[in-house]
C-alpha cells in the first residue's frame, strides 16, 4: 500500500535540514455552502473556485448546497398563493427543486474549469430519512454512490434539505436542513472536515443584526451552539449540531466570501491537548444571547388537577409532531390548574386545534393563546451553577421595566419569555451589560 510520507525534508548536502515542509496529508471534505453563498451565478462561479482549490491541495470533497438565495421562500410563497393549506407532500416535491437547481448549476461551473464533477438528488446520494413530510429525519445514509463517484476522482455535489423516504417518496428536512445533510453525510463518510459555509464570520454571540457589537466566536461547544441554535439565534440547523456531536466530527462555521478562520464547533474537555481552546472555554461563562421571536404561548385555562392531565395533552401533542417548549404548570389551591407551553409560530394553528379538542375533553375553562412573546435566553456552559448570572439577567430586565412571563433553565441556559415588542432592545442592553 503506497503510504503519503507527513513530511518532507531537504537536505543540503551533509548540513542540517534547510527546510521542514509540512506536507498536508490528503484528507476527505465535506463543505456546505447556503443560500446567499450561491445567492446567484456569479457567486456559483466563486464557490466552485473555492470548491476546486480543495482538490489542487490533493484533497477529496464532497459539496452539499442550499436553495439559491430566496428559492425555497419564494417557492412556499408561490404554494400559498395556489391553495392556503398545500398537501404537506406537494410541498416536498415543490421545495426540494430549489437544491436541485443549484447542484446542476454548481456542477456545470466546476466542470467549466477542467474538472471532474457530478451532481446528485438527496435520493441519489442514498440519503435516507423517515417519512414525515417537511420535517422528515435522516435515518441513514448509502454512501455506495457517493464513494463509487469519489473513488473515480469526481467531486460530488449533493442537494442538501432533501432526502427519500422507505416509499420512494421525496421528502426535506426542515428549513435549514442543508446544515444537517452536510454533517450526516460528512459523518457517513468518516469526512476529516465539515465545513458550514455562509454569509457571516461565523457563530457569533448575539445576532449581529439586533446586537450590533456582537462578537465572533472563535470556539463553541456543541452544546451550547445546540441551545443557541434551539433558541433562535439561527446558526445552524439544529439536528446538524446534535449529529455532530453524536459522530464527534467537529464543524467549522465560515465565511464563503473572505478567508478568515471561523468559528470552532467541538467538545472540549479539559486536561486534552487543546490548551488554547481549553483557557478559552474556561475564561467566560456566558457564551452568548439568543433571541427567539418565532414562538407563542398557548395557554389552557382551568383544567382538572389530577394524575394523567399533563400526559393526555402532551402526548396529544407529540402524536402531532409539534414541538413544545418551556411548560409551566401553575401551583394552585383549587381543584384546577392552568397550563402553558409555547410552540413555533409555524405549528400555532395545529397546536390550538389540539389544545382546544383536549380542553374540551377535560372539561377545561377555555384556550388562549399570544404571539406577541418572545424568549431571550443567555447560554454558557455551568450556567445555573452560578447564581450571579441568573440574578443579572433579571436585573438587566427589571433596569427596562420588562416584565417576565416565564422563566425556564437547563445546565447551559436560562431563558425569559417576555413581550417582543421589547425584546431587541433588552438583547442589546444585556449583551452589553454582560460585557460580551
Ligand atoms: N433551502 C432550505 C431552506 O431555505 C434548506 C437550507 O437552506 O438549508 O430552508
Ligand atoms: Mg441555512
Amino acid at each position: 500500500m503506497f503510504s503519503m510520507p507527513e513530511f518532507t525534508v531537504n537536505q543540503s548536502e551533509g548540513s542540517l535540514p534547510e527546510r521542514i515542509n509540512p506536507v498536508q496529508k490528503p484528507v476527505l471534505v465535506v463543505q456546505k455552502y447556503g443560500g446567499t453563498s450561491v445567492g446567484n451565478v456569479d457567486k456559483i462561479k466563486r464557490v466552485a473556485k473555492r470548491v476546486t482549490s480543495e482538490i489542487d491541495e490533493g484533497h477529496r470533497v464532497v459539496v452539499v448546497v442550499s436553495a439559491m438565495g430566496d428559492r425555497t421562500d419564494e417557492l412556499v410563497a408561490m404554494a400559498h398563493q395556489i391553495n392556503v393549506h398545500p398537501p404537506s407532500r406537494e410541498m416536498d416535491v415543490l421545495l426540494s427543486t430549489g437544491e436541485q437547481v443549484s447542484i446542476a448549476l454548481l456542477a456545470m461551473a466546476i466542470q467549466r474549469l477542467g474538472y471532474d464533477v457530478i451532481s446528485l438528488t438527496g435520493a441519489q446520494s442514498g440519503i435516507h430519512t423517515s417519512d414525515v413530510h417537511k420535517k422528515a429525519r435522516i435515518e441513514g445514509i448509502d454512501t455506495t454512490r457517493v464513494e463509487r463517484e469519489l473513488k473515480h476522482g469526481r467531486i460530488v455535489i449533493v442537494a442538501g434539505f432533501q432526502g427519500v423516504d422507505e416509499a420512494g417518496e421525496i421528502t426535506t428536512l426542515g428549513r435549514g436542513g442543508s446544515d444537517t445533510s452536510a454533517v450526516a453525510l460528512a459523518a457517513a463518510l468518516s469526512a476529516d472536515k465539515c465545513e458550514i459555509y455562509t454569509d457571516v464570520d461565523g457563530v457569533f454571540n448575539a445576532d449581529p443584526r439586533i446586537v450590533p457589537k456582537a462578537k465572533k466566536l472563535d470556539y463553541v461547544s456543541y452544546q451550547e451552539v445546540l441551545e443557541m441554535a434551539s433558541l433562535g439565534a439561527g446558526v445552524l440547523h439544529p439536528r446538524s449540531v446534535e449529529l455532530a456531536e453524536k459522530y464527534n466530527l467537529p464543524l467549522v462555521v465560515r465565511s464563503s466570501y473572505n478567508d478568515r478562520k471561523g468559528t470552532l464547533i467541538k467538545n472540549f474537555k479539559t486536561g486534552s491537548n487543546d490548551l488554547k481552546e481549553d483557557i478559552y472555554m474556561e475564561k467566560v461563562l456566558v457564551r452568548g444571547i439568543a433571541l427567539d421571536e418565532n414562538i407563542a404561548k398557548i395557554s389552557i385555562l382551568e383544567v382538572p388537577d389530577k394524575p394523567g392531565i399533563a400526559f393526555r395533552l402532551f402526548s396529544a401533542l407529540a402524536k402531532e409532531n409539534i414541538h413544545v417548549d418551556m411548560i409551566v404548570q401553575n401551583v394552585n389551591r383549587t381543584a384546577v390548574n392552568d397550563i402553558s407551553f409555547t410552540v413555533n409560530v409555524d405549528e400555532l394553528q395545529e397546536a390550538v386545534a389540539v389544545s382546544q379538542k383536549f380542553s374540551f375533553e377535560v372539561g377545561a375553562q377555555k384556550v388562549e393563546f399570544d404571539q406577541g412573546v418572545a424568549k431571550l435566553s443567555v447560554v454558557g456552559t455551568g450556567i445555573v451553577a452560578n447564581a450571579e448570572i441568573a440574578s443579572k439577567f433579571f436585573e438587566a430586565l427589571f433596569e427596562m421595566g420588562i416584565n417576565i412571563l416565564t422563566i425556564s433553565t437547563s445546565e447551559i441556559k436560562i431563558s425569559c419569555l417576555i413581550d417582543k415588542a421589547r425584546a431587541k432592545d433588552a438583547m442589546v442592553h444585556i449583551h452589553e451589560k454582560f460585557e460580551l
